[in-house]
């Protein structure tokens, strides 16, 4: 299975600072073979923007991109956040940019966001707030056709006022199958979220029962990414994440090239 690492951010991205060369750095080191650069674009995220500087984003990128050309396969993608207020913004937006590869993750809904306390979460039982955000995602891979895997399914468990935040899959289990089945009919993917070990010390996002399920309902189409911020995550913990595929049944991640799946 090849070793990728599939989301990442850099300056490009509100909530980064890091140097983009400093991340191809640290992936030929880690012994990479292809990473993507999934700088953040969020249409009207609540409080912060959002906004990627496109131009200068994509310009920027293919200069490294043809720099490290022997070195390393580097693909220019973007992880875009969905929300059913903005689909024509969102649509127009990757329509028109030459991006590889789209991630499209579930960051606000409604115009909350899950980060600051009082928000998403005001008047909800957990059980409440996690079904929300998990219709919400149903709703959005329904909707939305203009990216190419899911970002991190159950990012909520990192989220709300809850002394346990960890998300029990079974309650939801129906509506997560259904995000599952209709991005396996759409030709969408998944991708394995790294941050999770780090942060949750125990899984990726999503753990590997979901991803076991995804595989037994038709799931094909994989990506692993550290959605690194700074470049001393880039390529973490991919070899583990590989061993488990590897284990699930699957032959191979999915990269990208101009949104449509690489055949290998
Ligand atoms: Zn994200
Ligand atoms: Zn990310």
């Amino acid at each position: 299975m090849r070793k990728i690492d599939y989301h990442m951010h850099t300056c490009f991205s509100a909530d980064s600072d890091a140097d983009p060369k400093e991340h191809i750095q640290q992936a030929i080191k880690m012994g990479l073979e292809e990473i993507c650069f999934t700088d953040h674009q969020d249409f009207y995220y609540p409080g912060t923007s959002f906004d990627v500087d496109v131009d200068r984003y994509l310009a920027t990128m293919m200069d490294l991109k043809q720099t490290y050309q022997d070195q390393l396969k580097i693909k220019i993608g973007i992880e875009v956040g969905l929300d059913c207020l903005y689909q024509e913004d969102i649509k127009n937006f990757i329509q028109t940019h030459p991006f590889d590869y789209v991630i499209g993750s579930i960051h606000a809904i409604g115009n909350t966001e899950f980060f600051l306390p009082g928000n998403f979460f005001d008047g909800k039982t957990k059980e409440e707030a996690h079904r929300d955000f998990f219709e919400e995602t149903l709703r959005c891979v329904q909707q939305f056709d203009d990216f190419n895997c899911l970002g991190h399914l159950d990012y909520i468990v990192r989220y709300g006022p809850y002394e346990d935040k960890s998300v029990d899959h079974a309650l939801y289990q129906d509506i997560i199958d259904d995000i599952f089945k209709t991005l396996i009919k759409k030709g969408k993917g998944i991708e394995v979220n790294t941050s999770g070990f780090k942060d949750l010390k125990t899984c990726g996002f999503p753990n590997f029962d979901q991803v076991q399920r995804y595989y037994d309902l038709g799931g094909r189409i994989i990506t692993i990414g550290t959605d690194s911020h700074t470049s001393d995550r880039v390529g973490e913990n991919v070899d583990r994440v590989i061993e488990e595929l590897e284990k699930i049944g699957f032959k191979d991640v999915s990269t990208f090239t101009k949104r449509v799946k690489d055949s290998i």
